[in-house]
């Protein structure tokens, strides 16, 4: 059997009329909706005025769904196909003018006073959550002509200053590791080199990277320190927030305590990893770990896995765990909404969307068989079960937010990693998985925590007129504390903060990618040792999609609260996963 493809049809044909009549449509009920926006000014509308339009608001949003959705499919199965591009750009500005002619709505609910909200929400109580959440940043919201100036002098300023860290960093050329006068490469193809078999090309490929952007590493921790000056003055003096990190916290939704404890747990738990390396190093034969061997290579690339084998391997895995996770990942395929087959022009990458809830989600990948296509292949599978068992929540509500989003698809693939264990035929393969498991539990959650304490220190820093230099002494601290003296640090990784672009981009986001590993940890740990108890409340968990905060879902499906007990529990497996390790080198 060949990997499937999907069947697009089923939504739209790109030559067909109904394409047009809907987008046709979906601009007349908008025309409607919108002459509220002059009744809304003259007082608020009765609770049941407000219910319907709530619901009329998410008709509107079902139908743009449907339209942008089948167009970024099109587009995702063929970008060369001329059609699909030009009706993907025609409906990116379709929607972007969708949403600012509804924009209208959210406004006019946040700036409601709470008094004359009340009712309204609860006649709406469907959609209570939503409504919640659109209300959630009023406190730190100025009055319309602030908030005006800020965005225009965002434009120029804040957003400029990003954009030109990235223009700057882009245009960034290296030379390839054993070099005799080849071309410059970017850094997406100096970084393979990091991942060489032979330590010299290894180390060559880091230093220079960090040749190249320790050269502008005053200067781009310039740009860092003005941005995080400028996160300080719009977030603390003007929006009273409490710290930096509570903007980000509030975005996710999630109780700062949480997030302390998870980077405080992770902090306590660098030895774990540590040890790890140590047990990396002595595989590799090496007398010195350095951070240069941090991705080194153990093993060479085994034979392929043809499709058919695959896929039913990964629905088994599902199957270990519930015949209903199986069906629901099944169902993908049955109805035609996989795309797995290698095509030339095919997007890259891989994604499940789920377009509308009730509806089986879309997912595109490329299989070709390698071992990480099976975990691909089980990460949006799992992606795919988690919308269907939320698919009873209204448009709003069936996605789960960031902090809960990954929570089916990594739990996917820890079920596809227990089954392959089991059935591996050697100790080799097994230890080879778990190695695979345990690069990806430092590469999520200690790396990435680390760079959420360095934020929080940088952050602090900066107000108390640190400069670019003591944040690459701090930088290299950071580095020796998560490496737990078991890794040997090179002074040029004093400017890796300056390199990476999420600092600049979206301050304090990588604490949700440990924030999202070590809760499937902690969850698994709970699935080993409740066994099928366990599967009612993952269950129960999964079906709440977006509903409701994620620490009250999970409190609710019996799996919080997200205290340093919870926490530790996650590291309970990766303890299990070097133990187990440790056995088998
Ligand atoms: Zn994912």
């Amino acid at each position: 059997m060949e990997p499937p493809v999907w069947n697009l049809d089923q939504l739209y044909c790109l030559d067909r009329p109904e394409l047009a009549a809907d987008l046709a449509a979906l601009k007349d009920q908008t025309r409607e909706f919108t002459a509220w926006r002059a009744r809304l000014q003259n007082g608020p509308p009765s609770p049941l005025e407000f219910r319907d339009l709530v619901a009329e608001l998410a008709n509107l949003n079902r139908l743009a769904h449907r339209l942008s959705g089948f167009a970024s499919l099109a587009f995702a199965q063929d970008t060369q196909d001329q059609k699909a591009q030009a009706l993907m750009a025609r409906m990116n500005e379709e929607m972007a003018d969708l949403g600012n002619d509804l924009l209208f709505f959210e406004i006019w609910w946040k700036e409601l006073d709470g008094e004359e909200a009340a009712p309204l929400a609860s006649a709406a109580a469907d959609f209570a959550y939503w409504l919640e959440r659109t209300r959630a940043f009023r406190p730190h919201t100025l009055p319309e002509p602030e908030e005006k100036i800020i965005n225009l002098k965002n434009i120029t300023g804040g957003d400029a200053l990003v954009a030109l860290y990235d223009s700057l960093t882009n245009r960034y050329r290296f030379r390839p590791p054993k070099s005799k006068g080849e071309a410059e490469v970017g850094r997406d193809e100096l970084m393979v080199h990091v991942r060489d078999a032979d330590p010299e090309i290894r180390a060559e490929a880091y230093r220079e990277l960090y040749r190249v952007f320790g050269a502008d590493g005053p200067i781009l921790g310039q740009m860092y320190q003005t941005s995080v000056r400028d996160w300080r003055v719009e977030n603390i003096r003007l929006r009273h927030y409490e710290n930096p990190i509570e903007v980000r916290h509030k975005a996710n939704d999630l109780p700062g305590e949480a997030v302390a404890a998870l980077l405080k747990t992770v902090r306590e738990r660098a030895g774990l990893f540590g040890d790890f390396f140590r047990l990396k190093a002595r595989v590799l034969g090496l007398t010195k770990f350095r951070r240069y061997d941090l991705y080194a290579p153990l093993v060479e690339d085994r034979a392929k896995v043809d499709f058919q084998t695959g896929f039913e391997e990964v629905l088994a895995a599902f199957g270990d765990f519930s015949p209903r996770f199986q069906s629901l990942a099944a169902r993908v395929a049955e109805a035609g909404r996989f795309h797995a087959r290698p095509r030339p022009g095919k997007q890259g990458g891989a994604f499940c969307y789920s377009m509308l809830p009730g509806d089986t989600p879309w997912v595109l990948m490329t299989y070709n068989g390698r071992r990480q296509d099976l975990f691909t292949l089980a990460h949006e599978l799992g992606h795919a079960v988690h919308s269907q068992l939320a698919g009873d929540h209204n448009i709003f509500h069936f996605h789960a937010t960031l902090p809960l989003a990954e929570t089916a698809s990594t739990f996917a693939e820890m079920l596809l990693a227990g089954r392959l264990k089991n059935q591996a035929q050697s100790d080799r393969e097994r230890a080879d998985l778990l190695f695979h498991l345990l690069d990806d539990a430092y590469a999520t959650i200690g790396r990435q925590a680390f760079f959420a304490l360095f934020e929080i220190k940088a952050h602090e820093l900066t107000e108390n007129g640190a400069t670019a230099d003591d944040l690459a002494a701090v930088y290299l601290e950071n580095l020796a504390e998560q490496f737990d003296g078991a890794v040997e640090v090179g002074p040029e990784f004093r400017w890796e903060w300056v390199s990476i672009p999420h600092f600049f981009h979206t301050p304090f986001y990588v604490y949700a990618y440990s924030f999202g590993q070590l809760l499937v940890y902690s969850l698994w740990r709970r699935y080993e040792q409740e066994g099928a108890a366990f599967v009612p409340r993952l269950t129960d968990l999964l079906s709440r999609g977006g509903s409701e905060a994620p620490e009250k879902i999970l409190a609710a499906s019996g799996l919080g609260p997200l205290d340093e007990t919870f926490w530790q529990n996650g590291f309970e497996v990766i303890e299990g996963f070097l133990a187990e390790l440790k056995t088998l080198v």
